[in-house]
């Protein structure tokens, strides 16, 4: 069964698509938990970090490049912006594909709650 992020990719579902790649696709999360939220996805359905292989190296590198890309475009390029990947239950993982949460617009805590 396809997860709600492959019926994005494959525009099944509406998303509000700020950037696109070839492997992978950016848009804003449907519940912002900052002023700035956007997943970066790759298009492959890869379930999370922890499943990535060494044949994704590649993907994985144009996931980090595009999150900070998106960061610039958000206008984050110096107020600054978070990176999260969530892995697992205890990670808060929610959707089995994985994605890289863009986080800015405010002042973030550490640690993390
Ligand atoms: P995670 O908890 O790390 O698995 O993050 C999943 C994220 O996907 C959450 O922040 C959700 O708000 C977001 N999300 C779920 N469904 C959608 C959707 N249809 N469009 C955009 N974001 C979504």
């Amino acid at each position: 069964m396809k997860t709600v992020f492959e019926k994005i990719i494959d525009r099944e579902l509406p998303a509000d698509v700020v950037a696109e790649g070839d492997r992978w696709i950016a848009f804003r999360d449907i519940h912002p938990a900052a002023p700035a939220h956007v997943l970066v996805v790759p298009k492959k359905p890869i379930a999370r970090l922890a499943a990535a292989t060494s044949a994704e190296q590649g993907v994985l590198g144009e996931l980090l490049l595009a999150a900070a890309e998106v960061a610039r475009r958000e206008g984050l390029g110096e107020s600054g912006f978070r990176i999260v990947i969530n892995n697992g239950p205890d990670g808060g993982e929610t959707v089995p594909h994985l994605h890289v949460h863009v986080l800015g617009g405010r002042a973030m805590n550490w640690p993390p709650g």
